[in-house]
C-alpha cells in the first residue's frame, strides 16, 4: 500500500460515474419509499482503495468513509483530504485493537459484543471522550459473522447504558448473502423493527437515530426498509483487490 504507482485514469474516471450513479440511485429509492432523499447518507467504504480514488470521491463532495481494519486506516489516511470527512470504522474490531482506534474515527459501526463496549468505554473514558457507536447485529445468526443476535440486542443495550464514553447511536448490519432481492429485503424489515421495537424503549444514554444497512449489491432494498446509512464499496471503486 505504500509503494508508489501511477493512477489508473480509467479506475479514477469509473469512480467518480460510480460514485454519482450511486448517489442518484439512493435518490431514486428513497423517493420511490416515499422517503426524503436527505435522510440517507452514503458511506463510501475504502478498504483496500489506494488514498488517489478515495481523494477523488472526496473531491466530489463523499462525506462519510468506511474502513475495516485499524492498521489500515491509521496508514492510509494522512494521504487523505480528510477535512469535513466523517470516518466510521466497520469492520470487526478486537478488543486488543481498541487502543489504537478510539479518537482516530468520528464513530465505531462495529460493536459486536458487551466485552468490547466495555473497553472502548474504558479507554475512551481514561482519555476523557465519549465514542459514537452502533450496535452490530448478526440477524441471520450466522457463525461467520459477528454481533448481538436480535433476541439479545434489548439486554444488550440496558447493559451498554450504563457504560462511561461511549454513546450508542443505532444499529448496523450485515445481512446473508441472499439469493434476490425480496429476500435481503426481509433480513432488513426485521432490522427496522427492531430499530422501531429499541426506539419505543427509550432507554436512558441510548439513541436510536442510526440504522446503517445495505451494501453495493442490496443498498436500493436497505433504503427501501428504512436504512439511513448504506455502505457502498465495490459499486463505487470497483472489485476488490486484496494485499
Ligand atoms: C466491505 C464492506 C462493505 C461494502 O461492501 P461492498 O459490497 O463492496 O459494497 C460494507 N460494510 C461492511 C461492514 C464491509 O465490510
Amino acid at each position: 500500500m505504500t509503494e508508489k504507482f501511477l493512477p489508473d485514469e480509467n479506475r479514477l474516471k469509473a469512480a467518480e460515474e460510480n460514485y454519482k450513479r450511486v448517489l442518484e440511485s439512493i435518490k431514486e429509492s428513497a423517493v420511490k419509499a416515499g422517503r426524503n432523499e436527505q435522510d440517507v447518507r452514503l458511506m463510501c467504504v475504502t478498504k483496500t482503495v489506494e488514498p488517489v480514488y478515495i481523494n477523488k470521491v472526496l473531491e466530489l463532495g463523499a462525506d462519510l468513509i468506511g474502513e475495516n481494519r485499524v492498521q489500515e486506516y491509521l496508514g492510509k489516511r494522512d494521504a487523505l483530504n480528510l477535512s469535513g470527512v466523517e470516518r466510521h470504522l466497520i469492520g470487526h474490531l478486537q478488543t486488543n485493537k481498541v487502543r489504537q482506534i478510539v479518537g482516530e474515527v468520528d464513530m465505531i459501526e462495529s460493536v459486536s459484543s458487551l466485552k468490547l463496549a466495555k473497553e472502548i468505554s474504558k479507554v475512551s473514558s481514561a482519555r476523557g471522550i465519549e465514542t459514537k457507536c452502533l450496535v452490530e447485529v448478526n440477524i441471520g445468526k450466522e457463525e461467520s459473522k459477528s454481533g448481538v443476535y436480535a433476541e439479545a440486542l434489548a439486554e444488550t443495550l440496558y447493559e451498554m447504558a450504563g457504560l462511561k464514553g461511549l454513546k450508542v447511536e443505532g444499529l448496523m448490519t450485515i445481512p446473508p448473502v441472499c439469493e434476490n432481492e425480496k429476500e435481503a429485503r426481509r433480513y432488513f424489515a426485521e432490522m427496522r423493527q427492531y430499530f422501531i421495537d429499541i426506539k419505543d424503549k427509550k432507554i436512558d444514554n441510548i439513541n436510536m437515530n442510526i440504522l446503517s444497512m445495505g451494501m453495493s449489491g442490496d443498498y436500493e432494498a436497505a433504503v427501501a426498509e428504512g436504512s439511513n446509512i448504506v455502505r457502498v464499496g465495490s459499486a463505487i471503486f470497483g472489485a476488490r483487490k486484496y494485499f
